[in-house]
């Protein structure tokens, strides 16, 4: 990457000892005409160089919240940040001024959005947007900028890049314009990539490439990667660590194999048994019971039990901690060993 853009910072995260990110018990909240909705309730996770967690949950579950407060992009109002912690190396990103916040983003933490047709301008060509980083952040000139946008889009595999750099969005395939955006927001060399669903709107064959992408190219950078997903199927080959979400709160964390291999919360494991797995060929595929809950009225005690097939009358009335499963997995439910313990093994 230090080739390809020329604009490696001496911070970089290449080499950085201790967490790049610590986020702990964070809040947000919404203050809407009809109730305050509690988007995020108190999560906390780490994130070193080099490594990439996936945030597992479905839509409303706050892994895109938390990702927004992060970058210091919630609307406020109606957004609040109501308790916790971001620190990024070290310092508390919400106790910044809004001048050095703004310095961060883009350059130091940034962000990739699943909607890359809407993320990019239709009347600027790619070359222009994406030189248009170098040009603001690093004042370099019209060429220079343009030529770091052709090694750029070289980088992220955009064939023919230096004959392409002067087309439209629109001239791009939906694939192609993601390593567009992807381009856009490594230009800076940032620590810490969030890519908030990616891939969703691509086909499988283009979701496995940019995810192999991204892969590759956090192992030439050494940032630390935040994918968030709906879909584990895409980024369980690329993960380090998953933390799975659900109504604002992290219900598992653990490394992703062994989650992946046997879940220690119902809900990981009803979001397992509703993909398609290549070793149960033949099998049903079995979604959770019921909706997501409404987030200005989150149930008592575990906010899972209306949908949960091993809840009973402590799950209504205790919250569960994140119990502690194994070194370095956690699973926020009162009866984890039954959900862990060995099942029915797979005909076939
Ligand atoms: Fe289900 Fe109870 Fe565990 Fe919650 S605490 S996931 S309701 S068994």
């Amino acid at each position: 990457m230090a080739q390809a853009t020329g604009v490696r910072r001496e911070t970089s995260a290449r080499g950085y000892e201790g967490h790049l990110l610590e986020v702990e018990d964070l809040h947000v909240e919404f203050r809407t005409p009809y109730g305050v909705v509690n988007a995020v309730n108190g999560i906390s996770y780490t994130l070193d160089p080099r490594e990439t967690l996936a945030i597992l949950g479905e839509s409303g579950s706050g892994k895109s919240v938390s990702a927004q407060a992060i970058m210091g992009i919630i609307d406020s109002p109606p957004g609040f940040i109501t308790r916790g912690t971001i620190r990024y190396k070290g310092r508390d990103l919400l106790k910044l001024p809004e001048s050095e916040r703004r310095t961060i983003r883009g350059r130091e933490i940034s962000m990739i959005f699943q909607d890359a047709l809407t993320a990019l301008n239709p009347v600027f060509t790619v070359g222009f947007q994406i030189g248009e980083m170098f040009r603001v952040h690093r004042g370099l000139g019209k060429a220079e900028s343009k030529q770091k946008a052709i090694e750029l889009m070289d980088h992220v595999r955009i064939p023919s890049a230096r004959e392409r750099v002067n087309d439209y969005p629109h001239q791009f395939s939906g694939g192609m314009r993601q390593r567009v955006m992807i381009a856009m927001a490594l230009s800076l060399d940032p620590d810490i990539l969030i890519a908030d669903e990616p891939t969703t709107a691509l086909d499988v064959t283009v979701q496995a490439q940019i995810m192999e992408l991204l892969h590759v190219l956090q192992a030439e950078t050494g940032m630390g990667l935040i994918l968030i997903t709906h879909d584990l199927g895409v980024v369980a080959d690329v993960s380090d660590r998953l933390a799975v979400m659900y109504a604002g709160k992290i219900v598992e964390t653990g490394n992703v194999y062994d989650i992946y291999g046997n879940p220690a919360h119902p809900y990981t494991e009803g979001l397992m048994s509703s993909i398609p797995r290549i070793d149960q060929k033949g099998e049903e595929l079995n979604p959770i019971k019921g909706a997501p809950p409404n987030l200005m009225r989150i149930p008592t005690g575990c906010p899972f039990h209306p949908r949960c097939p091993y809840a009973r009358q402590r799950c209504v009335d205790e919250v569960p901690p994140l119990y502690e499963v194994a070194a370095e997995r956690r699973s926020a439910c009162h009866y984890w060993e039954e959900v862990l313990s060995p099942k029915e093994p797979i005909s076939g």
